[in-house]
């Protein structure tokens, strides 16, 4: 075909299946494949098209690919468990549940249907937070980061924040203790140095100008050797004395004991006015920032004009409502949890029917919990392994699997697996290996 062969998009879209296409979809998707062919012949080499049949066949193409929607469910078997590139917790039933009922149809969002007037989103719920974690007052916002700059912003705009400088840390993709400091409009005052953090450092630093002490939750690293801080309790004696208020960035914030992890519930007992953690990391709801402690420090965040952009949306709210009423009766529901507490006999069990499936073998591995959450703690789990080229053959799979290469191997960790999704990662070897 030469350039002057080439149809006009009004003789593409006569094509018969084309001119079944919503009209201006297909212009768009004429116009982009009768572009490429122009390049194409443009570029001197013999074009891969002959006729205009072949043409319609190329736009067609365009067409799906243009209405394949992009975010897209995929199976993680990476051993990950709250894998933040892969959209952190996956959400219990009961929270999906709660919401396809609230975002449906209406809902009393912001009315209160006692008094028949208006009401705040923060009402509803506040009861279950302050109920699994003993605190006065809570406020949820859009997640941590939201929930730990708001708190600085109403408490300590133009004032002093005491940080240890063993905690002014990165979480990854930007978030970094100093710099959200900044854009609160408060002043970092470092404590202490990088490995020693002592009480007395932080006595030391209290004048006038500090409006606050922040105590930051490690997260993703863990510092070993010589090194101290402060127990949280003997913090908390530090801020009471000189008058000032504690404001606990807990990170993950699990509501449960887990590993040793502190929880909302045993920060506020040591001594914490605030407490902030997110929604979607151990907790294993939606993405949120939830905030918990005294009712006065809490209606000061209420009140500042920050909350309002960083708020919570309805379906967020409904799946955290969900997620948190999990917690009083049921919390093995809640798939973070049952992927952490899951023995490692289950696991291998999994690993062994999905490797007896596709014909491949068990391999002991480690699983993680992820999202800058305990990041020394080690799960023994269990992985199929199998060719190491299959790997880009699974991602391109629907649903896309996620596997670990190592050592010449494909690697299914089956922790992060349930069983209805270990039989799809053994379809999806089948169709990789054709
Ligand atoms: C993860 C984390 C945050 C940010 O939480 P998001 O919900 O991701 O915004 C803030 N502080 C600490 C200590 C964290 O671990």
């Amino acid at each position: 075909m030469r350039l002057r062969d080439l149809p006009s998009v009004d003789e593409l879209l006569r094509d018969e299946r084309l001119a079944k296409e919503s009209r201006p979809l297909a212009v768009a998707a004429a116009r982009s494949t009768l572009e490429r062919a122009r390049e194409e012949i443009r570029a001197g080499a013999e074009p891969s098209f002959v006729d205009s049949g072949d043409l319609a066949e190329r736009a067609l193409a365009e067409l799906a690919a243009q209405r394949r929607l992009r975010l897209r469910r995929v199976l993680n078997a990476t051993g990950i468990l709250v894998h933040t590139n892969l959209g952190r917790a996956p959400l219990a039933g009961a929270a999906l549940e709660r919401v396809l009922e609230v975002g449906a149809g209406f809902s009393n969002l912001e009315y209160d249907l006692t008094a028949g007037a208006r009401g705040s989103r923060q009402d509803h719920l506040a009861p279950l937070l302050r109920r699994l974690t003993g605190a006065e007052a809570a406020l949820v916002v859009n997640n941590n980061a939201a929930a730990v700059l708001l708190a600085l912003a109403a408490l300590a705009e133009g004032r002093e924040v005491l940080v240890s400088r063993g905690e002014l840390i990165e979480i990854g993709d930007g978030f970094r203790i100093p710099d959200v400091l900044a854009r609160s409009g408060a002043r970092l005052r470092e404590v202490g140095t990088t490995n020693r953090t002592r009480a007395e450092d932080y006595e030391a630093a209290i004048g006038f100008e500090t409006a606050l002490v922040l105590r930051v939750h490690q997260s993703n690293f863990r510092q070993v050797g010589f090194t101290e801080r402060p127990r949280f309790a003997q913090l908390a004696q530090v801020a009471k004395r000189a008058g000032i208020p504690l404001v606990d960035d807990l990170g993950s914030g699990a509501l449960v004991e887990l590993e040793g992890e502190p929880t909302p519930a045993s920060s506020l007992a040591a001594g914490a006015d605030l407490v902030c953690f997110s929604g979607d990391k151990l907790l294993g709801g939606p993405q949120a920032g939830i905030v918990v402690g005294s009712a006065e420090l809490v209606e000061r965040l209420k009140r500042h004009p920050l909350q309002r952009a960083l708020r919570a949306d309805k379906l967020s709210l409904a799946a955290l409502e969900g997620t948190l009423a999990l917690y009083l009766d049921r919390p093995q529901e809640i798939p973070v949890l049952r992927m952490l507490r899951e023995p490692a006999e289950a696991v291998r069990v999994r690993a062994k029917r999905l490797a007896a499936a596709v014909g491949g073998s068990v391999e002991e591995t480690v699983a993680r919990v992820g999202g800058g959450a305990l990041p020394l703690a080690e799960l023994p789990s269990f992985a199929c392994a199998v060719e190491e080229e299959l790997a880009a053959a699974l991602r391109a799979h629907e649903p896309p699997v996620l596997a670990v290469v190592r050592d010449g191997k494909t690697l299914l960790d089956c922790r992060t697996l349930t069983d209805a999704e270990a039989e799809e990662v053994a379809g999806a070897i089948v169709t990789a290996r054709r």
